[in-house]
């Protein structure tokens, strides 16, 4: 009856001893979600669709294919969707 104690308290702490280390593991391959950061919000960036150089805080942000792209008007925005679809 106490080996039965004893390997359960060791099933036990085994089980927290790996939750914590993969907790560890995971945390530090997890993609940090600061990298749109503002610390480049002065960047001067191209706007793909008229070729305009433009601050990029001054920008129309838009996500394209899960990328983030910035474009100097709302309208060189709507033109690049259209003519993306058009394709
Ligand atoms: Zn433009």
């Amino acid at each position: 009856m106490v080996r039965l104690l004893v390997f359960i308290m060791l099933v036990w702490g085994a089980y927290h001893l790996i939750k914590k280390i993969t907790k560890a593991y995971f945390a530090s391959f997890h993609p940090r979600q600061d990298q749109y950061g503002s610390d480049s919000d002065a960047e001067l960036i191209r706007d793909p669709q008229c070729g305009a150089y433009f601050m990029k805080q001054k920008g129309v942000k838009g996500v394209i294919d899960g990328q983030v792209v910035y474009f100097c008007s709302q309208r060189c925005y709507e033109r690049y969707l259209k003519s993306r679809s058009a394709k």
